[in-house]
């Protein structure tokens, strides 16, 4: 796209410089007898002939032709021409007589020597071209003439395109001198225009940007239209096709119409929303166009030629001439508006309209340079050409560059909402861990608070059963396990014995060695107690003060005797030690033995475990006295 921007601005000077020194210099040539007079005569019946027009009474009709190339545009009646046809030089030459024009129907040449008609031709496109007497693009009369010698050529050209009729008389090697010129730049015109129409027909398959395509269809209009106008269809694409090259001025009209609307309602690219009136009249254009051309195209077909050629021909003339002032009264609108688009279609399309103003001018007898006027839409249309290419390069990039900006604006906001992103997952991640890390911390030191509940539970457990100075079960504790106990060698129907045992003269000991050592006392004997209870299921308890207590379930007096015996043989054994000195102290026991029974409370066993520690001490203390309540017999050990 680059590419076809350079290109255009630099070719555009160019291009203009050299069309317009080529077609300076065809101007050069030399060749043409612009002095000759040349009469003219209408026949509007177009029924006279050859000796009528040369009757000496219609003398008066025939007029001057105050032009070089006359013209009567369109018009139902047939022209004669006369002019000299006259050899300068004094050695014999070969002669031409040229009418410029390639679309009229039918021309007749007549070369008279006098009344003596000495060369004849018959032409028009109304004939396959290679009827011609020379094949050229242009009708071309040949004729050598003597030295000097003067003949009078009579034309009579019948036509339903314009009655322009540009005829000249020329040496045959200056027509050829300066045809070539003129070849020159005809092949130079359709040489640049197809370039530009291949050149963008693979822009439009590269891009698929339907401008461009548009744009095609345009240029092969422009270029068909003037493959027309100059001859050169006719010449080299259908030479035979007299029908279709009849036909093909109001078809390339309407290609060219219809194309051109169509570039310009796409290349515009209008907002339905801004400019609604705007985008209307070009659809509207486009319909009437469409219409307008499936009409002719009807006509054509069925052959019917219920419309005339030239009612075709003035129809595409109207048309064209309203759609092209409104496209540029509405081009022009929308330049003042800003829109760069239109401005550059503006410039491109003034260009063309100079370019056929000049030929338009020209044609009917505005004096101008003959190679301006003739060459004037030519050069208009490849400038024209030129700026449409750059409009449209330019127009592509543009979008271009609107398409790239729009796609970095996409770029940078999707890097920042990713960058946004990033820095969300990282706080939530933070957050997460901060979180996690808290819920540790709390969940550790809710596990201490539970291990330290949990001790102090047991702590607070071991204070509500233990006795502190002793760590044996306290009266409490020992009342609940007795309970149970109780139940159960009820249920079992097996004997259950208690203890009770109560230091002898503790009080002695206290007020000799102090409380404290009272204090070892009483430990020493828990831990011996402990020692002597032994099973599981057995139970030993401070009772209060100096007095224990010891349950032993499943266990008959006799046994329960056993136990007694040992806890007082064993405290008899201990020696605690006051000051370096030795103190001994001994306990008395009173055991009751009974096989529980519904009628019996437990509290009655306890009883007489007391009455028997009462008697044990009674009986002089260190000692042991057991009551069997099953067979009421008591027992005493010492
Ligand atoms: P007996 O042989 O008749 O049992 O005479 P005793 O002196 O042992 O009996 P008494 O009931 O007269 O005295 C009990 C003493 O036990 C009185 C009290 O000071 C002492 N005592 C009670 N509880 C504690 C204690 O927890 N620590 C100490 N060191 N002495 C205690
Ligand atoms: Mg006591
Ligand atoms: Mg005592």
């Amino acid at each position: 796209m680059k590419f076809t921007h350079k290109i255009n601005g630099k070719l555009l000077p160019l291009l203009l410089i050299v069309l317009l020194g080529l077609t300076a210099c065809v101007s050069q040539s030399p060749g043409v007898d612009e002095s000759r007079v040349m009469h003219w005569l209408e026949d509007k019946s177009g029924t006279m002939t050859l000796h009528e027009v040369s009757k000496k009474d219609l003398s008066s009709q025939w007029k001057i032709a105050d032009k070089v190339s006359p013209n009567f545009g369109f018009t139902d009646t047939t022209v004669w021409l006369s002019l000299p046809f006259v050899n300068p030089n004094a050695v014999a030459t070969s002669m031409l007589l040229e009418m410029a024009f390639p679309l009229h129907d039918k021309i007749d040449v007549f070369l008279l020597d006098g009344d003596k008609v000495v060369k004849g031709y018959l032409s028009g496109d109304e004939y396959p071209f290679r009827q011609r007497p020379i094949e050229h693009r242009n009708y071309l009369f040949p004729y050598t003439l003597e030295p000097n010698q003067a003949l009078r050529a009579i034309v009579r050209v019948q036509t339903s395109d314009a009655m322009y009729l540009p005829v000249k008389v020329w040496q045959a090697n200056a027509f050829f001198q300066q045809d070539q010129h003129q070849l020159l730049l005809i092949g130079l015109f359709f040489g640049f225009l197809s370039i530009m129409l291949v050149y963008n027909l693979l822009l439009y398959f590269s891009t698929h940007h339907k401008s461009y395509l548009y744009y095609v269809g345009y240029t092969a209009s422009v270029i068909y239209l003037q493959l027309i106008q100059k001859g050169v269809g006719f010449q080299y694409f259908w030479p035979g096709e007299t029908l279709f090259n009849h036909l093909s001025v109001p078809v390339a009209n309407y290609c060219l119409l219809i194309s051109s609307l169509f570039f310009i309602l796409h290349f515009l690219n209008l907002k339905p929303s801004h400019h609604p009136a705007t985008i209307k009249i070009f659809r509207s254009f486009i319909w009437i166009s469409l219409a307008a051309f499936a009409a002719t195209a009807a006509v054509v077909m069925t052959d019917t030629y219920l419309i005339s050629y030239q009612a075709l021909i003035i129809t595409t003339v109207v048309l064209g001439v309203t759609i092209t002032v409104t496209t540029l009264v509405l081009l022009a609108r929308l330049s003042f508006k800003g829109n760069r688009s239109a401005q550059l279609l503006l410039i491109a399309w003034v260009s063309l309209l100079v370019g056929i103003c000049l030929f338009a001018l020209g044609r009917v007898g505005v004096p101008m340079p003959m190679w301006l006027s003739e060459n004037a839409m030519m050069i208009g249309s490849t400038f024209e050409a030129a700026l449409i290419s750059f409009a449209l390069a330019n127009h592509i990039k543009s979008e271009r560059d609107a398409r790239m900006s729009a796609q970095q604006l996409a770029l940078r906001n999707e890097r920042q909402a990713r960058e946004a992103q990033n820095s969300l997952l990282k706080l939530q991640k933070d957050t997460t861990n901060q979180l996690e890390r808290e819920v540790q911390e709390r969940t550790q030191k809710l596990e201490s608070a539970m291990h330290e509940l949990t001790a102090a539970n047991h702590k607070l457990d071991n204070l509500a059963r233990l006795d502190s100075l002793t760590g044996l079960s306290n009266r409490w504790n020992f009342e609940q396990a007795f309970n149970t106990a109780w139940a159960g060698n009820q249920r079992l129907k097996q004997p259950m014995s208690l203890l009770m045992a109560d230091i002898d003269h503790f009080k002695q000991i206290n007020d000799t060695y102090g409380h404290m050592f009272g204090d070892k006392c009483l430990t020493k004997v828990a831990k011996v107690l402990k020692l002597c209870v032994g099973q599981s299921g057995n139970l030993a308890a401070r009772f209060g003060g100096e007095e224990f207590i010891i349950m032993l379930p499943n266990t008959g007096s006799k046994n329960a005797a056993v136990v007694g015996e040992r806890v007082r043989a064993n405290i008899e054994k201990i020696t605690m030690m006051h000051e370096g000195k030795p103190v001994q102290f001994t306990i008395s026991v009173g055991i009751a033995t009974v096989i529980p029974t519904v009628d019996i409370a437990g509290a009655c066993l306890n009883e007489h475990a007391d009455q028997a520690l009462y008697q044990a001490k009674e009986s002089g203390r260190n000692r042991v006295v057991a009551i069997d309540l099953s067979s009421k017999a008591m027992r005493e050990t010492a």
